[in-house]
This record gives structure tokens, sequence and C-alpha cells, in this order.
């Protein structure tokens, strides 16, 4: 209940060589009931597509007292941060930092860097990510064409092809991870295709960075992007992103200014010290707790090695698949080599509302997991062993939730 009774505190009355007078007689909305109240947070697994659960470690880190935004030892941390970036991407490109904002901040500074109003781009959709792309990319002016096919499917580089050479394309998305479909998209050849073109690559690495393969230089990916709360496990808010050589010439050679201020390259460059210039001038307060706690999830990282981190994801998932099928379920990517190991999705089991064996599993067992997204929905339920999260004991608690699930809530519907 916020709309307590209020009265002003006899303190606040003070007398005045005037007259006896109410302090704060203009305020006029009182302060609410429920800001009196201490915050409450409840404990979930978050089991989901993301945010996973966050380490102590990191969230100590996110805890430490902030420094300003413009101090040296921000910028070292900065600079920390950047190359843990480089390493967790496989990327030597200079142009790398990371964005005050989730994802989609990534997401609309790549797009509203690389491209100028009235230039074409060719999104490849199989889920709501590609979706996403191009509806960015429209409300700045490109003309958008897309590839597409529905959630679980993916593209053959042939295809890819034909769709550059028709369109001519400056910009080529794709998602690596496709979170709403479970998904890993095949990598190998696009970024050579693109460059045959004369298109820059840009990839959502959102929800697979640090759980699928992904070497951005090896395999010529222009831009990528990806957000701190999946398999970094750090908090949401932060999103690193790098740009190549190629890149950088597109972006920085423009006619136009890009949409947006704040998430302007030429300003956010200097603010990560990657322009060369010997001064950084004030662009933004970049969230530093953030930051403090992105440096330690990119720490985490290094400190287990990449590809120990990917094949962990892959072991894991092995686990959990194999499990879901000995309970009778349906896993939605056939082909195991194209499952996204961070977010399982699994076919909605016959004859049983997701939307019920969700809140079941919610009320009981206090995991989250989560149905589909944007076209996946009504298709999918989406598992999610990130990180912090992957591991055996809570792949095996996932089973046991489900389990106990699918007999608590058969068929109610039917
Ligand atoms: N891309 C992918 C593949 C994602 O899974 C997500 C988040 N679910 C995003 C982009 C968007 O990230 P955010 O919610 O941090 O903006």
């Amino acid at each position: 209940d916020c709309g307590q009774q209020w009265a002003i505190p006899s303190s606040l009355v003070r007398s005045t060589k005037h007259g006896v007078h109410r302090g704060m007689s203009s305020v006029t909305i009182p302060p609410p009931a429920c800001m009196l109240r201490p915050l409450e947070v409840p404990f979930r697994y978050l089991f989901g597509p993301g945010p996973s659960n966050v380490p102590p470690r990191i969230l100590a880190a996110g805890g430490r007292p902030i420094i300003g935004h413009m101090h040296s030892e921000m910028f070292g941390i900065m600079n920390d941060i950047k190359k843990g970036i480089q390493y967790a991407f496989q990327t030597s490109n200079n142009m790398t930092l990371a964005m005050s904002g989730s994802g989609h901040t990534a997401m609309e500074c790549a797009v509203f860097n690389i491209v100028e109003p009235g230039e074409s781009v060719l999104v490849a959709i199989n889920g709501i990510w590609g979706e996403r792309v191009a509806e960015i990319a429209e409300r700045m002016g490109a003309k958008v064409h897309t590839l597409f096919k529905t959630p679980g499917g993916h593209f053959t580089n042939a295809e890819i092809e034909q769709a550059l050479a028709k369109y001519k394309p400056v910009l080529f998305f794709l998602t690596h991870g496709e979170s709403s479909a479970g998904l890993v998209h095949p990598m190998d050849g696009v970024g050579d295709i693109c460059h045959k073109y004369n298109c820059l690559l840009l990839v959502d690495s959102v929800a697979s960075l640090g759980a699928a393969p992904l070497l951005m230089d090896q395999q010529n990916i222009d831009i990528l992007y990806t957000g701190s709360q999946k398999a970094l496990n750090a908090p949401p808010g932060t999103a690193p992103v790098s740009f190549s050589e190629r890149a950088c010439h597109k972006m920085f050679n423009r006619k136009t200014k890009p949409v947006s201020y704040l998430l302007d390259m030429t300003h956010l460059s200097n603010y990560w010290g990657n322009d060369g210039k010997p001064e950084r001038i004030y662009h933004h307060t970049g969230p530093v707790s953030g930051f403090f706690a992105l440096r330690e999830s990119l720490a985490i990282l290094a400190e287990m090695g990449l590809e120990n981190s990917w094949s962990h994801h892959t072991e894991i998932a092995e686990y959990l698949w194999k499990g879901l099928e000995d309970l009778g379920l349906k896993l939605f990517i056939k082909d195991k080599d194209l499952r996204l190991p961070s977010v399982t999705t699994i076919a909605i089991p016959e004859g049983y509302d997701w939307k019920e064996l969700l809140a079941y599993i919610m009320k009981h067992h206090r995991i989250e997991f989560t149905g589909g997204l944007g076209p996946s929905v009504g298709m999918v339920l989406r598992i999610g062993l990130m990180g912090y999260n992957c591991n055996k004991a809570n792949a095996a608690m996932v089973l046991a939730a489900l389990e106990d699930a699918l007999k608590q809530c058969r068929k109610s519907k039917a």
C-alpha cells in the first residue's frame, strides 16, 4: 500500500521571522509507504535464458566502494576489461569496450554506427534477435532485407551468399546463439563470404559467449557483442562489444552522424581510451559498479580458460539433454551439433499447459525456466545453465523439478 496518509513531521515545521512557516509546504506527494519498508528480494534459481545467478565473488566486486568514472584507477579497470573482452572474443581489435547498457545497447550501437540511412542491410531471422535487429535498422532508415527461417532453422553458406549477391548490403547480421530457439549457428566461412561481397559481419553472442566456441578474428567477424548476464554471470547492465579495422574504417568515415549521441562510437572510443588521443573527455557516467562486476566475471573466465568453459558447458548440456530424453521430453533442436549448450529448448510436452508447468516449478522448486520468446512462444520451454549455474547438481535439480511438474500438472487442461 503506497497511498498511506502522511503528516508533515513537526521537525520540518520551521519558524521564521515572518511567522510559522511550513518548510516543505510545496511538497504535495507524500513519501510512499512501500519506500519506508526494506527491500525484499526472494532467492531464485535462475535456470532460464538469463540473467543467471551471480556468484558471490562477482557480487562482492560490484559491491566495492565506487570511484569516479573519470579517475585514473577507473581507466585502469576499463583497460583490464578491454583485455578481458579481447580474450573472451579472441580478438586483437583495439576498438574493444563495454557498453553502458544491456545487450540491446550493443546491438543498437553496432547498427547505428555502422549503417547510414538508405544503406542496405541484410538480417538473418531465425528467432527474435534477427527480428529486433531488423526493426532497429529500419528505425534508423536503413533498407532492410531479410533471410528467414522459422525458429530452430539455420542458414547455409550458399543461402547467405545468394542473398549477399542480390542485396549488396553493407552489413549482415547473424545470431550465434539464438536463445529464443536454442540454436547455435555454424559460423565457419560466413565471414569470408561477407568479405567477398564487401559486407561487414555483425554477430550476436549474448547467449553463447563462453559457452560455445567463437573466434572473432579467426572467423572474420567484424562486429561482435555480448551481454554481461549470461555465461559471464555478471549482473545485467553492461555489454562487451568489439569492432574490426574494417568496421572502424566504415564507421569513422561516415557522411552523417549516428542517430544516437549516447551510442556514438567517436565519443565511446575516446571514453575507453581507444582513439589514441592523450586525453579522455567526459561523455557519460559509466556504470562504475557494473564495470567492477564485469571485470571480475572476465577474470573468472580468464582463470578457467575459454576452452575449458566451452567443454564444461557442452558436458553439462549433454548430461541435461540425456536426462530430458529419459523423462520422455523432446528436444526442440534435433541435431546435437546445432544445440546451444547454454540454453536448451524442449518442445512443450503434449497435453500440458506450458504456463502452468512454469508456474508450478517456480512455486514448488523456486526455479525459473521460461517459455519461448517472440516467434517461439508456445513452441518451447527454455532451460539455461550458464557459467556459475552450469554444473551437474543444478542439471539434476532441473530434471527433478521437471519430473515432479510432469506428474503434478499432467493433462490438467484435457
Ligand atoms: N541477444 C540474445 C541472443 C539474447 O539472448 C538476449 C537476451 N535475452 C539479447 C540479445 C538482448 O540482451 P539484453 O536483454 O541484455 O538487452
